[in-house]
């Protein structure tokens, strides 16, 4: 038996565009119903009438019209004047199918601070609803004059006790100010209207333009909405899961994209906060990769013979030929890089649009059908094509920018290997160990999108988000984690037109792999190897060097040698990081190899470093 499903809707603010090509996308995301947000009525050349029939054509219920503000406590003839305006709201909400108003805390300077005028006029407005077959929900505003905090909201909603009054709980004004969410289990179900849902990264700013400027979907931010949620699913409260979000980003983004990841945010939170409960969930639970069984590199035959001599000065070994595929496999320690030439097919097709680059990347997990049915209840789209007869087949997600995630069954692995690359030759003793992280890199505006995809269906944590400097503009960048590390995925994007992550989106067409990175136990000896073997390298000039010197108590010697083999270097109290990088196959993908000595980062303190060594390899400006 599963839980029943979140009743799901989403306010019109929180996507792009016009309101009726906002309707579109949403109901095309399957959302049950959307909140009317009153600018993007005024604003849409449709009538109030049009709107709503355009919502019943699509299916959609109309949630709630928001929002209204400055009403209760108000001095006379303001307060007359509110209530006047209410009336008009009631008949705009009568054409829109609605019967449900959200009104905001009084934020006007003119509002008193007088429970019992707040008590009346809440009384009143109640009145007036009832008579016009209407309901309102009040909300506490994170910087509302007098209330200020859902508990406070909440005691004039018990106290007023009018059958047309009832609470909005948003869960950013109640989380934004850190108000513990067992005081939830105050609220009566019945009387909450409606529920709001927004999460946020913790970050230091006025409520107002955090609220208005980075709110995110649920599992995007730093916000517990787990237990958020389950607080008031233990109300007894069956009513919408709606969100409601502002973020620049998102105004500047996909509606179709938004809210698609919005209505994955709602599944999401609907897993979590039941998984808390103890509730049968109605997925599976998050996906626990073991770790990143191939990493496949389509190419031409041309392309391929570049990658070859990449792979080869790293220490890599081509182990095998694909029995029946113009597919060669490259082994090293638990690393296996895939080559794929395919005269037809995905790769092809993905080495014509983008060139030789990483068109997939496997995962090993330990049980592929349930990964499979969490995917498919996240709306994850799930990638087929022809595989012969006596192939395996490897069930596939759609991933960043069109490439694919292959779910490998752990107990499988050893067959699939076997029986699809016959000839393989042992593995050479290895100086790289295995895949230590994948760096992706997509449009600034793609990067929540993406978090919010790994988040829901692996069990991954993130780190926060770090801000680095390219010598042409500033790069964000992001990690995804499982808890053992075995999987780290970081995701990278940039605004400046000229840094190098733009320059790769550009020049590879789309969002992609742009590093990867193997761990060894010996960075030296994997240097040196490497150097010896012709492995293009990237050049990091002295001053680093004399930085690094003033910096760390480091043994000359030593970093004489580090110097000489262009070994990058970072700290975390005893933690140590030595890292190095290639230079990138045709502009595009580049490696690195990583030495962790008990350090959990990815080296941020030489990103630029690094990003300043590439730049002198960047195209003249045309
Ligand atoms: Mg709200
Ligand atoms: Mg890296």
């Amino acid at each position: 038996m599963t839980s029943p499903r979140f009743k799901t809707s989403i306010a019109t603010v929180s996507v792009s565009g016009a309101l009726s090509d906002k309707l579109r996308a949403i109901a095309e995301a399957g959302y049950g119903g959307a909140e009317i947000f009153e600018n993007d009525l005024l604003s849409a050349p449709e009538s109030a009438r049009e709107i709503g029939a355009l919502m019943r054509s699509l299916a959609l219920d109309c949630t709630m019209f928001q929002p209204f503000r400055d009403l209760e406590g108000l001095p006379s003839p303001l307060r007359e004047k509110a209530f006047e305006r209410m009336k008009r709201k009631f008949e705009v909400m009568e054409h829109l199918g609605t019967d449900l108003v959200l009104l905001c805390s009084n934020c006007s300077p003119h509002a008193m601070d007088d429970r019992q005028r707040m008590l009346d006029d809440l009384h009143e407005l109640g009145e007036l609803a009832a008579a016009h077959g209407k309901r309102v929900g009040y909300e506490a505003l994170a910087w509302g004059r007098h209330v200020a905090d859902h508990r406070d909201a909440w005691a004039l909603v018990r106290d007023v006790d009018h059958s047309a009054i009832g609470l909005v709980l948003d869960g950013f004004h109640s989380l934004a100010r850190r108000i513990p969410s067992a005081s939830i289990g105050d609220i009566r179900g019945d009387k909450l209207f409606i529920v709001q849902v927004a999460d946020a990264p913790y970050i230091e700013m006025d409520h107002l333009n955090w609220s208005r400027h980075f709110r995110c979907m649920p599992g995007q931010g730093d916000f517990p909405l787990a237990e958020w949620a389950a607080a008031i699913r233990r109300t007894g409260y069956d009513g919408w899961w709606s969100l409601e979000i502002f973020n620049d980003r998102f105004r500047a983004g996909s509606a179709h994209q938004v809210a698609r990841d919005g209505h994955r945010a709602l599944r999401l939170l609907e897993d979590q906060s039941a998984r808390l409960l103890k509730q049968p969930s109605p997925m599976p639970p998050r996906v626990v990769p073991s770790g990143v069984e191939f990493i496949e590199f389509a190419a031409s035959h041309e392309e391929a013979e570049d990658f070859a001599r990449y792979f080869t000065a790293l220490g890599f070994a081509r182990t095998g030929w694909h029995r029946s595929k113009q597919v060669e496999r490259w082994q090293q320690g638990e690393i296996n890089l895939v080559i794929n030439a395919e005269p037809e097919g995905l790769a092809h097709s993905f080495d014509i649009v983008h060139g030789g680059s990483v068109c997939a990347i496997g995962l090993t997990v330990p049980d592929q059908q349930a990964a499979l049915a969490r995917a498919e209840a996240l709306d994850i789209p799930r990638f087929t094509q022809k595989v012969g007869a006596d192939e395996w087949e490897i069930p596939a997600l759609r991933g960043v920018g069109g490439s694919l995630l292959y779910l490998v069954e752990e107990a499988n692995r050893a067959a699939m290997w076997a029986d699809e690359f016959p000839a393989s030759a042992p593995a050479p003793a290895p100086l790289l160990t295995r895949v230590d992280h994948i760096a992706q890199t997509m449009q600034y505006e793609e990067m929540l999108s993406w978090l919010l995809y790994y988040h829901a269906l692996l069990e991954v944590k993130k780190t926060p988000q770090l801000e680095i400097a390219d010598p042409m503009g500033l790069v964000y960048s992001q990690a995804v984690e499982t808890p053992d590390g075995r999987l780290r995925l970081t995701l990278n994007g940039s605004i400046a037109a000229q840094s190098l992550t733009s320059r790769f989106i550009q020049n590879y067409f789309g969002a992609g792999v742009q590093h990867i990175a193997f761990e060894t136990a010996d960075i030296f000896a994997a240097a040196e190897a490497a150097q010896a073997a012709g492995l293009p390298m990237l050049a990091i000039g002295p001053n680093y060097y004399e930085d690094l010197e003033a910096r760390y108590d480091l043994d000359a010697e030593l970093l004489a040698r580090m110097a000489r083999l262009n070994i990058l270097y970072d700290r975390d109290g005893d933690a140590e990081y030595f890292q190095f990088y290639s230079r990138a196959v045709a502009k595009r993908v580049f490696f690195e190899v990583v030495e962790r000595r008990g350090y959990a980062g990815y080296g941020a303190a030489n990103a630029s470093i690094r990003l300043n060594a590439q730049a002198q390899y960047r195209d003249p400006p045309i």
